[in-house]
């Protein structure tokens, strides 16, 4: 019988483990909760280190899944096993697959509701449900919510994309730009002392476009510590000072508050020379951090999943069996385990596809 492959998550991973499962004779459908796939790529402009379009690498990704069966705009409300097989139920499925499912029980611990929620057989699910950007409105003293030249760094990439000059909300070209890092991460204030990883080179990457649009306006990035882990991301680092002289200013912001002209004042200590810091920008861009995806707190309990302390999935073993969990039929990929740039999520996706593979192929019990 060809075995069915459920892949909950239409991001980045999701999209590439269903494309490979596809290709490899599986029968793959993929369940995304938003009416459209790409998860947060779909949201970003130009990719760091090397600038390249996220619509390019999605384009990419997207042409490897002409055999994947895409449902999108769903929620899954249940998930049950019964031996080596599972029932996805999900909610909200408008037509796609309904008839071809009709003949699919509903599990017992699932209430029936024919007209919305539709059983899916799978023989394994990946969960490549991703992440959510940190709230910034939780981070009260810097503003955003309340001051409008107050924006996320997911913001400034929607303003990127859609190709119109970054003004300011009254309409100006920012003539001095604050980057904030680590809003939401590597604090224990709200509780996430993991680092989002990925954050720092965005903001050396934003930092350079911004220069780019406006080579006279000045740029500063206010830094706890710069973790450029990552091939060429050291080199831009660089690049962003020698050749675009941005500022790097180290430490954490303390407060702001708004000028009447909506100017915004950063009140920070630089830590570097011991001494307090006040200054005054026209745009101030946090730079938001991963936390672990809402949807996926009601999948765990489903299946009995354990999460870290940081709220992102665990792993069966984080070495050696990275895309396994403790349950045989459940896969992990992406920033479902915790915060990743793009390439590795298509690398973690690759690998967990490989991994369904041979637990699909093997006689074995278990899942390696
Ligand atoms: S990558 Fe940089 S900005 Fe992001 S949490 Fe880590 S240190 Fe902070």
């Amino acid at each position: 019988m060809e075995h069915s492959v459920i892949v909950i998550g239409g991001g980045v991973s999701g999209m590439t483990a269903a494309g490979m499962l596809a290709q490899q004779g599986f029968n793959v459908t993929l369940l995304e909760k938003e009416a459209e796939t790409g998860g947060h790529a779909a949201r970003w402009d130009r990719l760091f280190p090397d600038r390249k379009k996220a619509s390019e690498v999605l384009d990419f990704i997207r042409k490897g899944m002409s055999r994947v069966k895409v449902i999108t705009g769903i929620t899954v409300v249940n998930i049950t096993r019964n031996d080596k097989e599972f029932t996805v139920v999900t909610r909200g499925q408008v037509a796609d697959g309904g008839s071809q499912m009709a003949d699919i029980p509903h599990p017992a611990s699932c209430i029936p509701h024919p007209a919305s929620c539709i059983p899916h057989p799978a023989s394994c699910i990946l969960l490549a449900t991703g992440y959510e950007l940190f709230e910034a409105r939780k981070k009260e003293e810097y503003g955003y919510g309340i001051y409008n030249n107050v924006i996320t760094s997911a913001e400034l990439e929607d303003k990127f994309r859609s190709g119109s000059p970054i003004l300011t909300s009254e309409g100006k070209p920012p003539a001095r730009i604050g980057i904030v890092h680590c809003v939401g991460s590597r604090d224990e204030k709200v509780g996430n002392l993991y680092c989002s990883k990925v954050c720092c080179v965005t903001g050396v990457k934003q930092a350079i476009e911004l220069k780019e649009m406006y080579p006279a306006s000045e740029v500063f990035n206010f830094y706890m510590d710069l973790r450029m882990f990552d091939r060429h991301f050291e080199e831009l680092y660089y690049e962003a000072q020698q050749k675009w002289g941005v500022s790097f200013i180290r430490g954490r912001l303390s407060e702001c508050a708004e000028n009447p002209d909506g100017s915004i004042i950063v009140k920070t200590e630089d830590t570097l020379t011991g001494k307090p810091l006040k200054m005054t920008v026209d745009l101030l861009v946090l730079l938001t951090g991963f936390v672990p995806g809402r949807g996926m707190a009601s999948i765990s309990a489903m299946l009995g999943l354990t999460t870290g302390a940081d709220g992102f999935t665990n792993s069966a073993d984080s070495h050696t069996l990275n895309n396994s969990t403790e349950i045989p039929g459940i896969f992990l990929a992406g920033a479902v385990k915790g915060p990743v740039s793009i390439s590795e999520s298509i690398a973690d996706a690759r690998a967990a596809a490989i991994q369904i593979e041979v637990y699909l192929n093997s006689d074995k019990p278990g899942n390696d």
